[in-house]
């Protein structure tokens, strides 16, 4: 376990999943004010499932390094302000763009840019791709696990808690309306099954729906039992109804594999360009002085300050920004104590609480 010096602050919740909860989060003292996200599950009320599943994604983060995968920063063990108990923290690059889930959404009803959709597909390809060259299954692919990047067109695969080593012969698991048939069938569970939930991830791009109408235990069974493919949304290009076939072929030895699919032409030339359309924050100034155009950064602080506006925004981070700095303990953000470190520096001065 990583141990981290400086302790750090805990911003507002960004996103919640099954297995943790998501923060933002700031460096406190070291003089920057980094900003990143945190994953964390409390330790004293957590199932031990989801403390698995975090252990199980630092492992996996810390061994890979992608541009198309979502960055491992460091982990480590805190006790937090006001709390007897310990969170285990997975310290994360934070990307402000939010989820491919909802990329239909912000076209309200007309249909998806499919380029923007290709250029996603890539990514999510490409990260597939170095996956399980390094010996990975990621198991839960899906909209809500690919977080917009910072450049434009650029996407990156998140959410390592379900992934496996592709030998190992653990308990199929995912997301089940993501799921492949050989999975749900409880048969096998690897990189095939990977390229079918990207087709489904392809097909809630499109439409902002999962690929299979939820009906419960019904579903599950046309999914693994029937010899039934989810529907291929009509507004796509000869294309991508093509490479959405190569990716859902029930046989999953009839499937394509990321090498494969690269080279269709659906994705072949999609590649995100070089062009930052939100620059992923490294520090709190980043907001304020930066140079976008005053869209931009409109757009970008609009997030931020959704995002930090339940402990009070904008006052709070022009506190950071400013030679004033924010009173950590009393404006409502959370302090971070590392465990390991407090505990090193209570044996030295003999004052352990052990
Ligand atoms: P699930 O229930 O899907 O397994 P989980 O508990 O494993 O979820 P994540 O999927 O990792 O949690 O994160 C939940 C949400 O938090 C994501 O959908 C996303 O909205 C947000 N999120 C996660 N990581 C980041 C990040 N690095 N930057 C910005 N937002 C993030």
């Amino acid at each position: 376990m990583e141990n981290l010096k400086r302790p750090w602050v805990r911003g507002s919740c960004i996103g919640r999943g099954s297995y943790g909860t998501v923060s933002l989060a700031v460096n406190k003292s070291d003089g920057q004010g980094k900003v990143f996200a945190v994953k964390s599950v409390d330790l004293s009320s957590c199932l031990k499932p989801q403390a698995d599943a975090l252990e199980n994604e630092i492992q996996i983060l810390r061994s890979l390094s992608s541009p198309w995968v979502v960055k491992y920063l460091g982990d480590d063990l805190t006790a937090e302000q006001g709390s007897t108990t310990s969170f285990r923290n997975l310290h994360l690059e934070y990307l402000p763009g939010g989820t491919v889930a909802d990329l239909a959404k912000r076209y309200s009803g007309a249909d998806v840019d499919e380029e923007i959709v290709r250029s996603y597909t890539w990514c999510v390809v490409s990260a597939l791709k170095y996956v399980h060259a390094m010996g990975i299954v990621h198991c839960d692919v899906k909209g809500k696990n690919v977080l917009v990047g910072p450049t434009h067109g650029g996407a990156k695969l998140a959410d390592f808690g379900s992934a496996a080593e592709i030998s190992a012969a653990s308990p199929p698991c995912g997301s089940p309306l993501w799921m492949a048939p050989e999975v749900i069938r409880r048969e096998y569970q690897g990189p095939e099954s990977d390229v079918w939930s990207l087709g489904c991830t392809v097909i809630e791009m499109v439409t902002g729906k999962p690929a299979w109408e939820d009906h419960g235990g019904n579903t599950l069974c046309k999914i693994g039992y029937s010899d039934e493919s989810p529907e291929i949304p009509t507004q796509l290009s000869e294309l991508g109804r093509d490479f959405l076939h190569k990716c859902l072929r029930r046989d999953r030895t009839q499937r394509w594999s990321c090498d494969q699919l690269l080279r269709h032409p659906f994705v072949s030339s999609s590649a995100p360009s070089n062009s930052i359309t939100h620059q992923s924050p490294r520090c709190v100034l980043d907001w304020l002085n930066s140079e976008f155009s005053d869209e931009e950064k409109e757009e970008d602080e609009s997030r931020l300050e959704y995002e930090i506006r339940a402990q009070s925004g904008r006052g709070r981070i022009g506190k950071l920004a400013s030679n004033e700095g924010a009173i950590w303990e009393s404006d409502g953000w959370v302090t971070v104590r590392n465990l390991i470190c407090d505990r090193a520096a209570e044996e030295e001065g003999g004052t352990s609480s052990e």
